[in-house]
């Protein structure tokens, strides 16, 4: 592929990081820095934006999960040449379209795994914005990687952060790393301070403007339980040596430790755009919609160390990383269903923990040898959950 040309297929368009990677597209298409063609897009049922997004960029094919949400889509689009795909094996189909250079998966949750299989096994290049694919099948997506000689550029923020930490240095002298988590809404709060806590409270992120699954997750630091999964697949370093270290104002997005003890970091303001960007201009560096950096503005950078106690999500994703096999997709499975329940008021904030607990035990002791595997312990833990809802 030329340096300056690439085709992406965007799966996940309409979510909020699919939002701004086009945004991102639209200005260096603008500038005329790198020439962006969107080959495949690709979206849960959102098909008012998902027409709009395919109008302004003429993919060639658009893909919609829920089917009725397809044939809508069909119909609106039935003047042009846009093909439309729907369910899992058109999102499949998205991420592997012909002539696509790089996919960027940032669809939400477990749903995004077979996409980033399919588009690895085709040999693009993937960016990767669905973190629940690197935790529940992080084995067999960095094993069918390998064995295709595909890259994988991440775009979650601490993970970009970290990418660009590695670059020039020797990942063999890397001593540890350490992810920055914001601790989110609830930071300084004892765990019965968060026994009540609503979905909106929830939902008032401090610094990032995130979809709602990421941001209840950031809530409970769930999240950065799940990153550090998805940063022990993607830089194949042990749990032990990821360190998580609370940050108040998100401008320093991970560091990592060489063993000289010599610490580098990332910094820059809490914007999307930047990791999105980086991961599709690879390894160029181009002006971005990003803001700029004002140190004097901000002063002065906080460090703490994470409170298990009251966030024990973080604690219960890294003893299930631990255990390794199909502990992590139960627990990301149980997570999902327990966040969806939470936000409809189904369920209060602190059981989303325990239910996640409760369906790491009750998962078997197996290796994540396949997909079937996968998707099975992650249909377990969720009916697990829902079992206990209907109760
Ligand atoms: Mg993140």
């Amino acid at each position: 592929m030329a340096e300056n040309m690439k085709t992406v297929a965007l799966l996940g368009s309409t979510g909020s990081i699919g939002t701004q990677a086009l945004k991102v597209v639209r200005k260096l298409n603008k500038s005329g820095d790198m020439k962006l063609c969107i080959g495949a897009l690709a979206a849960h049922h959102n098909v008012e934006l998902l027409e709009q997004q395919a109008r302004e960029f003429r993919p060639k094919a658009a893909a919609v999960y829920d089917k009725k949400a397809a044939a809508d889509l069909r119909l609106r689009l039935r003047d042009t040449q846009v093909k439309v795909l729907e369910g899992i094996e058109g999102l499949c189909e998205a991420a592997a379209y012909e002539g696509v250079d790089v996919t960027l998966n940032s669809v939400v949750g477990m749903v995004g795994l077979r996409p980033t299989l399919a588009a690895i096994n085709a040999g693009k290049t993937l960016a990767l914005a669905n973190k629940e694919t690197l935790v529940a099948g992080g084995a067999l997506v960095m094993e069918a990687a390998k064995r295709k000689g595909v890259d994988i550029l991440p775009v979650d923020s601490e993970h970009s952060a970290i990418f660009q930490c590695l670059q020039g240095n020797n990942k063999g002298e890397l001593r540890r790393i350490l992810l920055t988590a914001s601790g989110g809404p609830f930071f300084g709060r004892t765990r019965g301070e968060l026994e009540n806590v609503t979905p909106r409270q929830a939902l008032a992120h401090p610094n990032w403007s995130m979809g709602a699954k990421v941001t209840i997750d950031s809530a409970t630091m769930m999240n950065k339980g799940l990153e550090v999964m998805e940063a022990r697949w993607l830089f194949d370093v042990p749990p032990d040596k990821i360190q998580v270290v609370v940050h108040r104002e998100s401008i320093v997005h991970s560091m990592v430790e060489y063993a000289d003890r010599s610490v580098i970091a990332q910094l820059g303001v809490p914007d999307m755009c930047l990791p999105i960007q980086y991961a599709l201009t690879y390894p160029s560096r181009l002006p971005s919609p990003a803001g700029e950096l004002d140190l004097f503005k901000i002063r002065s950078l906080s460090f703490y160390p994470p409170d298990m106690e009251a966030f024990p999500c973080l604690d219960i994703a890294i003893q299930a990383i631990n255990r390794g096999g199909l502990a992590p997709a139960a627990v990301n499975g149980a997570n999902e269903e327990a966040v969806g329940a939470f936000l409809l008021g189904r369920l209060g904030f602190m059981q989303i923990p325990e239910l996640c607990a409760r369906a790491m035990e009750r998962q078997p002791d197996r290796p994540a040898e396949s997909v079937g595997a996968v998707l099975e312990a992650d249909r377990a833990a969720r009916e697990f959950v829902k079992s206990t809802l209907s109760r």
